[in-house]
Order: C-alpha cells, then sequence, then structure tokens
C-alpha cells in the first residue's frame, strides 16, 4: 500500500467529508496531502498538483506563505486566543483599523465572527435588529438574488438560492424574497452585459417597491455568484441596487466572502460601482487562507442603533467561543499587510490578462458556451449544445471527468458542474497559468467525448 493510500484508508474509517457522496470515494481515491509550498500542494507519493482553486478560493498568496508564517510564529509565542468580550488585544485592534481603512467609505464597524455563513447570519441579525431598535419590528424578510449562495447555516442558506444545497432543507428555512437575477449568461444576443444587468434590476426595483415595507435587507454577492457556478454581472446593477436600497430604506448587504480582497480586480468588488453597503460580509482571503476567521464590517449609524443603557435592552448580542481569535487575526493582518506593501491589485491585472490569453481558445470549441472573466476568476461553460446552449444532464458528472483528469496531471481543478474555472493564488506565474489551461483543454476534449 502506498502511503497515500494507508491515510486515505483510515481517513475514511473515521471521516465524513463536506460537499461529499462519501460513496464517491469508493471509486476515487481521497488524496491526503502533506505539505504545501507556493501554488503547489504534494501528497504522501510524492505527487504534485498545481492550486488552481485556492483551495476552496481561500489562499491569495500561496501555501507556507514566509511573511504569513512568520508572522504566526510571533503570534503563537505572545498569545494564542483570548475571550473577546471584556478584553481585547492588539491583533484584534490592528485588523480592524486596517479592514475600516482599506474598506468602502463609511463601514467604520467591525464585527467578528469565524466563517463566511457566521457573518452572514451576523449581517441578517443586525439588520433586523436595527430595524426593530428603531421601532420597525414589522421589518423581518429579506431580498435575495436568484442563483445565490450565502453559506451552510440555516439563515444562510435561507437567503441563498442554489437548489442543490437548499432544496433538502427547505422545510427548516425562513421564507425570502427571490429576485430573478443579473446573470448575463442568459442575456439576449446582441444585448450588452451592462444592458441585460440593468433591465434585470427592474425586476428587484419592483419587489423592493412591493415590500420595502417588511424588509430589512437585500443581501448579493457582488459581481460574480461564485457557488452559482460564477456567474457574473456588470457593477451598473450595484449602481442601481445602492440608490433603490436608500429610496426605500432597505440596508444593503455585500457578501464580499468569495470576491473580496483583490479577486474581482479592485481591493472588494464594490469598488467598480464605487458603492459603499450598509454590511459588508468578509471571510475566505481574510486570513490569506490559513485559518477561519469573518468580518461583518457596517457603518456608524447601524452601530449607533444599538449603543444605549444596558436596560434598555438593544445590544447585539451575538457571539461565538472564537471570535476574534489571535492567531487569525494576526494572519489577517499579515495578508493586509502584502496588499500594502506589493502592488498586488496592479500584479493581478497583468495576470487576468494572461488568464484571458490562456483561455481564449476555449470559445470557439464546440461544447463552450462562454468564457467569461471577472479580474482573477475565469470559467468556462461546458454545453451539450453551443448554439441551444442545452446543457449536459447533470446526472452524468462531466466536470468530474475533468476534475479527475486534471488530477493526474497535477493541477486540482474543481468544476461546478459543468463549469470549469480558475481562481489561482496570486503568485500563480505565466507559466503555470498555461500548464493549468493546457490540462484544462485536454480534460475538456476528454469530458465531451461520447
Ligand atoms: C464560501 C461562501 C460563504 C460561506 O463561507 P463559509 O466560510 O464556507 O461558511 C458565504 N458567501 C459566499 C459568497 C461564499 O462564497
Amino acid at each position: 500500500m502506498s502511503s497515500n493510500q494507508s491515510l486515505a484508508k483510515r481517513d475514511l474509517a473515521v471521516l465524513w467529508h463536506p460537499c461529499t457522496q462519501m460513496k464517491d470515494h469508493e471509486s476515487f481515491p481521497l488524496i491526503p496531502i502533506k505539505s504545501g509550498q507556493g501554488v503547489w500542494l504534494e501528497d504522501f507519493d510524492g505527487n504534485r498538483y498545481l492550486d488552481a482553486i485556492s483551495s476552496w478560493w481561500v489562499n491569495l498568496f500561496g501555501h507556507a506563505n514566509p511573511a504569513i508564517n512568520a508572522a504566526l510564529k510571533a503570534q503563537l509565542d505572545s498569545l494564542e486566543h483570548v475571550i473577546f468580550a471584556g478584553f481585547t488585544h492588539q491583533s484584534a485592534v490592528e485588523l480592524a483599523e486596517k479592514l475600516v481603512d482599506v474598506a468602502p467609505a463609511g463601514l467604520v464597524r467591525c464585527f467578528y465572527a469565524d466563517n463566511g455563513s457566521a457573518a452572514v447570519e451576523v449581517a441578517l441579525k443586525m439588520s433586523f435588529h436595527y430595524w426593530r431598535n428603531q421601532g420597525q419590528s414589522q421589518k423581518t424578510k429579506f431580498i435575495t438574488l436568484e442563483n445565490s449562495y450565502h453559506g451552510e447555516t440555516l439563515g444562510a442558506l435561507a437567503v441563498g438560492n442554489v437548489a442543490l444545497y437548499k432544496e433538502t432543507y427547505a422545510p427548516l428555512l425562513m421564507e425570502v424574497i427571490t429576485v430573478p437575477g443579473p446573470d448575463c449568461y442568459v442575456r439576449e444576443p446582441g444585448e450588452t452585459c451592462a444592458e441585460y444587468s440593468m433591465r434585470r434590476f427592474e425586476l428587484m426595483e419592483q419587489a423592493l417597491q412591493r415590500h420595502a415595507e417588511s424588509v430589512c435587507a437585500v443581501i448579493i454577492e457582488p459581481l460574480v455568484q461564485c457557488a452559482g457556478n460564477m456567474r457574473m454581472y456588470d457593477p451598473v446593477y450595484l449602481s442601481l441596487l445602492r440608490a433603490a436600497c436608500d429610496k426605500y430604506h432597505v440596508h444593503l448587504i455585500a457578501d464580499e466572502i468569495a470576491v473580496g480582497f483583490g479577486r474581482t480586480g479592485t481591493l472588494f468588488a464594490c469598488e467598480q460601482a464605487s458603492i459603499s453597503p450598509d454590511f459588508m460580509c468578509l471571510s475566505k482571503g481574510l486570513t490569506g487562507g490559513y485559518l477561519p476567521l469573518s468580518a461583518v464590517l457596517t457603518t456608524e449609524q447601524v452601530y449607533q442603533a444599538f449603543y444605549d443603557d444596558y436596560q434598555r435592552l438593544t445590544a447585539f448580542l451575538h457571539s461565538h467561543s472564537y471570535t476574534g481569535n489571535a492567531l487569525a487575526c494576526r494572519a489577517a493582518l499579515a495578508t493586509l499587510n502584502i496588499f500594502q506593501q506589493q502592488p498586488i491589485i496592479a500584479q493581478n491585472k497583468q495576470l487576468a490578462a494572461i488568464m484571458a490569453q490562456a483561455t481564449e481558445r476555449f470559445k470557439a470549441h464546440p461544447n463552450v458556451a462562454e468564457v467569461r472573466q471577472t479580474g482573477m476568476i475565469v470559467a468556462i461553460e461546458l454545453v451539450k449544445n453551443k448554439r441551444t446552449r442545452e446543457p449536459y444532464p447533470w446526472q452524468e458528472r462531466r466536470g468530474l471527468k475533468v476534475y479527475h483528469y486534471a488530477l493526474s496531471k497535477g493541477v486540482l481543478l474543481r468544476p461546478l458542474g459543468n463549469v470549469i474555472y480558475f481562481m489561482p493564488p496570486y503568485i500563480i506565474t505565466e507559466a503555470e497559468l498555461m500548464l493549468v489551461a493546457e490540462v484544462a483543454w485536454q480534460g475538456l476534449q476528454l469530458a465531451v467525448k461520447d
């Protein structure tokens, strides 16, 4: 038995993995990773894999990044964690200062939680509670977009709209108002993405007009619906939405958990529409892919609505045991320092141009309906019929064939259904991007056969 095999066997005897039909592992081996270095992961048999999806969209500056490693080691020697109610520490304070500093204008308060879903729960509860503290307890609903994804806990799942994750649990979920989305994949021929997103906004405006009285907030993923098959839309939608939320007295929650920290070409996706949301949820890249941490940034106006004498019972009593964990905060600080010290956003523009070049040839492929890109995310939509865009039946699991082929060639791609995408760490080189594209191209040929 190889070292991989023996560890995989022990794993399968006791573990249960996320987002996995465990029976699949009767036929597909689990891959035990021994170490990581930059964009590369190495397993226990010595095989290497280029992490082209940033280990589920979290890694920004590579595995075992020297700067983040050093910061974490220093933190470990002074403080690993302390209760965050009644107490504070240097890394939590510095991180909040930095986040407020780089965030869109007006977001001046930072509340920590420990993963993306928890941040979404916090934002939903804060918005609802804000209106309640303002004497508007009739506001109890949320507006969400078709094809959106905001996490897996019950509140986050409720405001999401990906059927695969949501349908089973529907009886457990709060009711939301779901508005048809601005996803440009389905625009009319000849229509620009901006025109389509603008046209679709009319449906959002109608929903706001009808329901504003009972609605706390609209929650959206700015520019890219990542878990919803990397569907993209135009920034104009965000500008219109900001204005409408103001007009109808409804909060805007921007879930930048996947798109924040340079992923879309700007530090935050909201910048491309020059808007500030009322709540911004951050996680994933926040710690450079090192540790679970999330933050909800909000406005002074929201903060003040909770600030009063204890007896008035207006405080936000939400907490998590590991709120403001010192190691996680320090990893996040080290990550923000890299953005501060190096021209990452400018470098990403060059990398994004290389990603565009590397995927150019996919556009003409008879089973590719669209190659779309926003900054450091490029997605290739496989279809059965290019002209009608008829998708492959999901049961055929064509994307999975790309996954297995790519692994055999030393590249970690993990298509979402039949959408192959690249979402690499920002330290990837041109040659490595070319390798990823070549392997994806070969995997595509294999996946569309018969
Ligand atoms: C991943 C993700 C979440 C959930 O974050 P977790 O840390 O996995 O709970 C929420 N929103 C978006 C947009 C995400 O991509």
